[in-house]
């Protein structure tokens, strides 16, 4: 059995996107340097380790934690987005573990003082805990859940209206653990989950560094339900290719997908490993 793998395309800015459970996901991540993802349909952004056009349009961010690839976009974005969509909403939604560092990180951050003017901080930030449920655009809401990482940290799955499943998760960084125990955590249409490390010899550093490896995800698929499993938080030196290569001998549930957020390069957008990939 071959395992069916698709690629990211890119934008004309130079960010990944993908059409993940029918909703558009754009975004980078990568491990370390920068995360962040845009989802247009709901207003929202999952982390802000950069800022760019399509991040600063998103009413919502949804930080999974403060870990400086993860929050380093923040300014940016507050600036961007009170001042280029100025009567829209700004809510930041933070661990709650986090909420008083960051709010104090961002009432001394030098020369923000015009998004200090346009918008109060103190009512911008939200904290979130397990359990706790955010409201989100295009009649959608989000939940949070508790992860594995070397921080406070969260995982959010989005559920829309009218949808029976919930459309996205994203676990942000983290281990397998809380997946291996309760797979049902990954029920939805896409999960976008922490892939950081991916070569043999490295799943102790991985777990114990608070990060996914490969061959967990390898070895979780057969009980995976979400249907499209999408591979973030690379390093930024893995390549299409190598991912490729890597997954030859994945064994998916049927008619799962894997997408590792990484550009295509050379390889196929849609390359099914081998040629019996079975994406219809
Ligand atoms: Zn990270
Ligand atoms: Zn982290």
């Amino acid at each position: 059995m071959t395992v069916a793998v698709r690629f990211p395309e890119i934008t004309h800015s130079g960010e990944l996107r993908a059409r993940l459970g029918g909703v558009d996901v754009t975004g980078t991540s990568v491990s370390a340097l920068a995360t962040a993802f845009a989802v247009d349909r709901y207003a929202t952004a999952i982390d802000m380790g950069r800022c760019s056009a399509a991040l600063a349009a998103q009413d919502t961010v949804l930080l999974t934690h403060c870990h400086s690839d993860h929050v380093a976009g923040l300014v940016a974005w507050l600036s961007a987005h009170t001042r280029r969509h100025r009567e829209r909403p700004t809510r930041v939604v933070v661990p709650a573990a986090r909420r008083q560092a960051l709010l104090e990180a961002l009432a001394v951050w030098p020369d923000l003082d015009g998004v200090r003017r346009r918008v109060d901080l103190d009512q911008a930030l939200t904290a979130a805990q397990p359990g706790d449920t955010v409201e989100l655009g295009g009649d959608s809401r989000a939940r949070a859940f508790a992860v594995h990482h070397s921080t406070p940290s969260l995982g959010w799955t989005i559920l829309e209206a009218g949808r029976p499943r919930p459309v996205l998760v994203f676990t942000g960084d983290g281990t397998v653990e809380p997946f291996r125990a309760d797979p049902s955590l990954l029920d939805a249409e896409a999960a976008v989950v922490d892939c950081s490390f991916i070569e043999p010899g490295t799943r102790v550093a991985a777990r114990l560094g608070g990060h996914g490896h490969l061959q967990d995800w390898i070895e979780l698929l057969g009980v995976l339900p979400c249907d499209t499993l999408v591979l973030a938080h690379l390093q930024p030196e893995v390549t299409a290719q190598v991912m490729l290569a890597c997954l030859d001998k994945a064994s998916p549930t049927d008619g799962q997908v894997i997408v590792p957020w990484v550009a295509a390069g050379g390889a196929s957008p849609d390359a099914g490993v081998g040629d019996r990939h079975r994406r219809k």
